[in-house]
């Protein structure tokens, strides 16, 4: 008999009862070092007390509202990221793949205002991750997200990862846009070199096409800018944002600047819950921590601690670790062993990583770690790693 929980998830035998910054509580009492982070979604934590009280004030006053009105709690999320970025204007969503399905939307109208409705192809990166809505699965593209699920959109384009001259080749006046992450993080946290981001950028001014950044899992801090794209000096067109700007709360934004969100008039898209108060009081309180100097210069020293340690724990463990790779608090270990086994050595451990593809575990911990918590998941890890010798 079916699951009554739909069986699309193979799930650890974990059920957590509370959390308190790096730290969650499961059920039997054990303390677990949290360095996932709920997939880099807890940016701050767990229970950080700024963004309980922003919650639980909001949740007194108004909940839900619609888009039918005003919501001066988006006004000012809108008005923090405006000010933050590139962009000039920014639509809430509830999760990262809703940013996906409008950036698709908005590059394409973007040219059919521009009187070119031909022009619609968007090009999309092997390994890349961009949730599972319809488009979100078609700009992956891999057989692993599609198949099965078709007719796939139309209007894709694949190429490898961080191929310049393939991208060169395959970008035309038939190009709406290309989409990529400047670290990937699913695939695997293969970050994308500055110099392949600026030569997309000029690619993208060549040929008009328009850049859209899928800044879901690396953006909000977590490579130490507070998008990743700021390493390389570059800006977007659209950028795509989830994961950490809820710090837990579901919520995602799509930024633009005003000529791409052209075409985007009232009534081409919408969403109910999109923007509501109190996602929107969240965002702001989680703005306000991770758009701070302070925060992004230590998120830039203690992954530079972590990265040390985790060198050193590389080189210990030769027949189960290969490398590090990754940028700020988004790193990947690229495993020997198989990478699943890794992460249930950590769970026997008390630590919690995330797989990924390319046989990686990925650490993702909350960007308030403290230089103990490494010291204490580093030794967690060392213990695991020794336990698959
Ligand atoms: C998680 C993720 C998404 C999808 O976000 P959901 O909130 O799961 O829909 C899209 N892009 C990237 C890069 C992601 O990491």
């Amino acid at each position: 008999m079916i699951a009554s929980v739909l069986p699309t998830y193979n799930r650890a035998p974990l059920t957590f009862v509370s959390g308190q910054g790096c730290w969650l509580t499961e059920a039997d009492g054990r303390r677990f070092l949290d360095l996932g982070a709920g997939i880099a979604v807890n940016a701050l934590g767990h229970a950080h007390p700024a963004l309980v009280k922003a919650l639980s004030d909001q949740a007194a006053q108004l909940w839900h509202v619609s888009n039918l009105y005003r919501i001066p709690q988006q006004q000012a999320l809108a008005d923090a990221l405006v000010e933050a970025t590139f962009a000039d204007t920014v639509f809430f969503t509830n999760s990262g793949t809703e940013t996906c399905e409008l950036a698709v939307k908005m590059a394409r109208k973007y040219w059919f205002e521009k009187g070119d409705a031909e022009r619609i192809e968007i090009i999309a990166f092997d390994g890349s991750f961009h949730g599972r809505s319809s488009a979100g699965i078609a700009a992956a593209g891999s057989e692993k997200m599609t198949k099965g699920f078709g007719p796939t959109l139309p209007g894709f384009t694949h190429l490898p990862f961080g191929d310049h001259e393939a991208l060169r080749a395959a970008i035309s006046d038939r190009t709406a846009a290309v989409l990529v992450e400047p670290v990937q993080g699913e695939g695997g946290i293969r970050p994308l070199p500055d110099a392949c981001l600026k030569g997309l950028r000029d690619l993208c001014d060549e040929t008009g096409a328009l850049l859209i950044l899928d800044e879901v899992q690396c953006g909000m801090g977590r490579t130490g800018k507070l998008f990743a794209h700021e390493w390389a000096g570059i800006e977007p067109d659209i950028m795509m944002v989830a994961k950490g700007i809820g710090g837990g709360f579901p919520l995602g934004a799509l930024l633009a600047t005003e000529s791409a969100a052209s075409g985007m008039t009232a009534g081409t898209h919408g969403s109910t819950y999109g923007g509501n108060p109190l996602g929107c009081a969240v965002g702001l309180e989680v703005m306000r921590h991770v758009a701070d100097p302070e925060l992004l210069a230590e998120v830039n020293r203690k992954a530079g601690l972590l990265r040390q340690k985790l060198e050193g724990l590389v080189a210990a463990h030769p027949a189960v670790f290969d490398h590090v790779r990754g940028a700020g608090l988004m790193l990947g270990i690229v495993c020997k062993a198989p990478n699943t086994d890794v992460v249930q050595a950590g769970y026997d451990q008390q630590v919690l990583t995330v797989p990924a593809a390319d046989n990686v575990v990925r650490l993702l911990p909350p960007l308030t770690i403290t230089d103990d918590e490494i010291d204490a998941a580093v030794a967690r890890l060392d213990t695991a790693a020794a336990s698959l010798a």
